[in-house]
């Protein structure tokens, strides 16, 4: 009611939080098609894994497609999305004649390219990551059949079986957990001392980043909100660090209405975080409906200084150029 006072509530910011550079680069890869090319343009997969910005593009007249089957052939041009995509797509776009954009993130290529010199070198490569994610399915489309395994965890690790301890490699998915990844490496390490791989995996910059401003955070706040979508595996993998780091109520949401009030009763302090997918708009949203029910006092924690930037898919680049 006017007039009342709010509770006091302590924000802490992480910094950084939300875009990185590979999706900056993909989401402006489908702006810059749309306004050289005109809608609609198709985009194979999400482009990014946040709903937020998937109906924006969706408004601006991309159409989002699973698979390109899907995709007339009406020389529209169709882009992929950051998280790559099997050799299979890019061989089915050129027999089609089709105007294909490559916005897999240069950190997702690095990993393929990983996999297929093992893979020349006559290594039998071992992936950690998660099973269905369109990130681990673009990676080991990159080899035939049978040249990869996935492991998803310490059980994994232990059951598998490779052909000739000596003669293994290993790459990792850019998103997940830093913590839960060394210990899977270190284990395959002491079963395989042959095995070749990595300095310590292949998780990009970005999700480390975000990663240490949560572990400095979480242990300071009574409650913590991450900003994304649920199937963003970065955002979730945020969530986690959050409530292993001893903040128990730590909650994922999209936007602003998604918000359980129920969860910060009698809260004195909070943490803020943000999915390498989601924009930086939604946090504010976010804050702001804090800010409707408590008096905020937010500082900003910093765990790292982030400047990569990434140039667009060289397709985009020429035409510009051209013009
Ligand atoms: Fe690239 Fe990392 Fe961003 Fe994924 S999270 S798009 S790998 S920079």
């Amino acid at each position: 009611a006017p007039g009342q006072t709010k509770p006091p509530l302590k924000v802490l910011l992480c910094s950084p939080r939300g875009f990185c550079a590979g999706v900056v680069r993909a989401i402006e890869s489908v702006e810059r098609a749309l306004d050289r090319y005109g809608a609609p343009v198709y985009v194979r997969h999400e482009i990014v894994h946040n709903r937020y910005v998937v109906d924006s593009l969706r408004a601006k007249g991309a159409i989002f497609v699973e698979e390109l089957n899907e995709v007339p052939d009406n020389g529209a041009p169709v882009i992929f999305s950051a998280h790559g995509v099997p050799r299979a797509v890019p061989e089915e776009a050129g027999r089609r004649n089709m105007l294909a954009l490559d916005a897999t993130c240069p950190l997702v290529t690095k990993v393929h390219r990983e996999a297929e010199i093992h893979h020349k070198r006559g290594r039998e490569i071992v992936l950690i990551g998660h099973a269905g994610h369109p990130e681990v399915v673009g990676t080991m489309g990159q080899l035939p059949a049978g040249a990869i395994t996935l492991v998803e965890d310490i059980a994994d690790v232990d059951s598998f079986v490779p052909r000739d301890e000596n003669n293994l490699a290993f790459v990792t998915q850019t998103t997940l957990s830093v913590a839960d990844t060394a210990t899977m490496v270190e284990r395959l390490k002491s079963r395989f001392p042959n095995i070749v791989g990595p300095h310590k995996e292949d998780i990009c910059y970005a999700t480390t980043n975000r990663q240490e401003a949560v572990l400095r955070v979480a242990p300071q706040v009574d409650a913590m909100v991450v900003v994304g979508s649920p199937n963003s595996s970065n955002s979730q993998r945020l969530k986690e660090v959050a409530m292993r780091a001893g903040c128990s109520k730590a909650s994922l949401v999209d936007r602003a209405s998604q918000i359980d009030w129920n969860i910060y009763g009698n809260i004195t302090s909070l943490g803020v975080t943000a999915g390498a997918s989601a924009p930086e708009v939604l946090v504010e949203e976010i804050l702001d409906a804090f800010a409707e029910r408590y008096e905020l006092r937010v500082e900003t924690v910093s765990a790292a200084v982030e400047d990569m930037f990434f140039p667009l898919p060289r397709a985009l680049r020429e035409t510009e150029a051209a013009e």
